[in-house]
């Protein structure tokens, strides 16, 4: 016999998920990118490398996921190219449009 709720799960794991328009999604190019990146690690160093605290990181990447400007697939900011997961957990880092 089987679950109903496991059938309603399966239901719902067939229904496509919603997609943002992805053209409007592009990265900057390679090196305003590595320019980024590079800015964002300096101040991480020059912070001393210090660590965001948990929570910080679970409401910064929180909001990345929800923001319009956050590519899934890849996990990155669309507009410093920048890995979310990886700038969200530095301490000195910053939202490109002050989100965070
Ligand atoms: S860093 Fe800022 S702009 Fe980029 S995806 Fe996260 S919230 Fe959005």
């Amino acid at each position: 016999m089987e679950c109903i709720q496991n059938k309603k799960n399966d239901q719902a794991e067939d229904q496509p998920a919603p997609e943002r328009p992805k053209e409007e999604l592009k990265l900057p190019s390679a090196a305003q990118q590595v320019k980024n990146f590079a800015g964002s690690l300096l101040n991480h160093a020059l912070t001393g490398f210090g660590k965001a605290d948990e929570q910080t990181f679970n409401d910064r990447l929180n909001v990345c996921v929800d923001c319009e400007f956050y590519i899934a697939d890849i996990g990155r900011c669309s507009q410093c190219g920048c890995p979310c997961a990886t700038k969200a957990s530095w301490k000195s880092s910053k939202c490109p449009v002050g989100k965070w």
